[in-house]
């Protein structure tokens, strides 16, 4: 039966115009977001993305190739098909749900601010208006920066690698670093002399995987895989492994 599905989804995904094989499927991700999605010390890509589109491939009888690119390039990759699907701690946003489905929401966070050490010249999320931020392209961060809060452009520091950040900032050329609140937890156990503005009132953002829009049995099975991961146990150690416990 399990065979069966697999086959029938092999098929869906060849008709479907997939640049996958039959046995293979490919996940976009930008490999440098950690925990979520790094570079291991073999060279290969890991992390909680990583584990749980394993988990994906494997339960559709797949291969897993992994193509790691740059994050404002992934929903466009999606699109042209060179990948199949994305995980890359990507928020479910309104525009983005015009370009791809998404699957259920399978991890929260906010935004955080990260400055040096005693910094103290955010107290409000307004008081971002006037600083020097460095963002990462085409993220939510990115987007709260530009978009919402509308600081001017002179101000803005936009990276394609989310780590480059951290240079601008320890170099003082910007006043902080705006990016998701795991990564900037990950940031501070990396590196000396910065903190996490408390305080902030930031919304919550839900992550999803991402496929092309009409690949719904793609979508099925992964949501078939997060729904079963969640019930049983995995998802929560693949928590406790890569976050400490704390998501
Ligand atoms: N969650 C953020 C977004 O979706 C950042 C993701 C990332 O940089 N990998 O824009």
């Amino acid at each position: 039966m399990k065979k069966l599905l697999a086959a029938l989804l092999c098929l869906a995904l060849l008709s479907g115009g997939s640049a996958a094989l039959a046995d293979t499927i490919i996940m976009g991700t930008n490999a440098g977001f950690e925990p979520f999605e790094y570079i291991g010390e073999d060279g290969q890509p890991a992390g909680f993305d990583i584990e749980i589109a394993k988990l994906i491939a494997g339960d559709m009888g797949m291969e897993l190739k992994i193509e790691d690119i740059y994050f404002d390039g992934l929903l466009a990759a999606l699109d042209v098909g060179t990948i199949d699907f994305i995980m890359a701690a990507m928020t479910i946003t309104e525009e983005r749900k015009e370009a791809a489905l998404f699957s259920t929401p399978y991890f929260d966070a906010t935004q955080a601010v990260i400055v040096l050490e005693g910094y103290d010249g955010i107290k409000s999320i307004d008081d971002l208006l006037d600083k020097k931020i460095a963002v990462q392209d085409g993220t939510t961060g990115y987007f709260l920066v530009t978009e919402t809060l509308n600081v001017s452009p002179s101000n803005v520091a936009a990276f394609k690698a989310s780590t480059d950040t951290i240079l601008e900032l320890k170099s003082g050329r910007v006043d902080c670093i705006v990016i998701d609140s795991p990564v900037a937890e990950n940031f501070l156990r990396a590196h000396d002399g910065m903190m996490i503005v408390e305080g902030l009132d930031m919304a919550v953002e839900e992550y999803g995987a991402a496929v092309k829009m009409g690949n719904d049995e793609l979508l099925a099975a992964i949501n078939a895989t997060l729904e079963k991961i969640m019930a049983d146990g995995t998802y929560a150690a693949l928590i406790e492994r890569f976050f400490g416990g704390e998501a």
